[in-house]
């Protein structure tokens, strides 16, 4: 019998979806845009990927995406979301939109632009748990702040602030891997995905 593939979807409805292709590509995982709640189905695994977080959620909720998404996370979907995807997963967001309507899924506060933004962009190594050899080149973009942390483990930190969280089957970034070079992080997510979980 043919091995199935992982499949896993990437939230395009905005924003820095293409680069994640590439990166879940490179790591062995089939993908597909994702634009319709229909496109969720028999999905192992979802990328939000960085953009701004309340055109996002504004365009989600549009096209009817925003209960089915939350839904899927809900009952297992293995989730990779980074930036604005950690922004619309997160359940406070300070400095938000007042009409931004997130998942509320992941048991964190955010500050959007928490990093200040005179500071637009930065790098810096961090040490990330689970992941062997060399530091990961953290690729921050108008980063959300990590401001309160609930009942969820930190996998790396910088600067005292957490900027990568599990919650289950949620895997949450400050920061840009997309965009590192450094496949690491997207081939830990595909073998996370790949494993056991709930198919959309
Ligand atoms: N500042 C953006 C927001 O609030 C996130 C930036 C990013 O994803 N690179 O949505």
């Amino acid at each position: 019998m043919e091995k199935h593939q992982t499949l896993i979807g990437v939230l395009a409805m905005q924003g820095a979806f293409a680069e994640h292709v590439k990166a879940l590509e490179k790591a062995g995982a089939r993908t597909r845009l994702v634009r319709t709640r229909e496109d969720l189905a028999g999905l192992d695994g979802i990328v939000l990927p960085g953009g701004e977080s309340t055109t996002m959620t504004m365009l989600m909720e549009r096209v009817g995406l925003l209960e089915p998404l939350r839904e899927a996370i809900e009952h297992g979907l293995a989730t990779l979301a980074t930036c604005a995807g950690m922004i619309v997963l997160a359940r406070d967001v300070t400095d938000g939109m007042p009409e931004q309507h997130g998942l509320g899924v992941l048991d964190i506060g955010v500050r959007r632009n928490g990093y200040g933004r005179q500071v637009d962009s930065f790098e810096a190594p961090l040490d990330i748990d689970g992941l062997d050899g060399k530091t990961f080149p953290g690729v921050f973009i108008r980063a959300p702040l990590v401001e309160r942390t609930g009942d969820v483990q930190v996998i790396a930190s910088y600067d005292d602030h957490p900027v990568a969280v599990r919650q289950g089957r949620i895997l949450a970034l400050c920061f840009h891997p997309e965009l590192s070079g450094d496949q690491r992080l997207h081939r830990e997510f595909v073998r996370m995905a790949g494993m056991d979980g709930t198919q959309a």
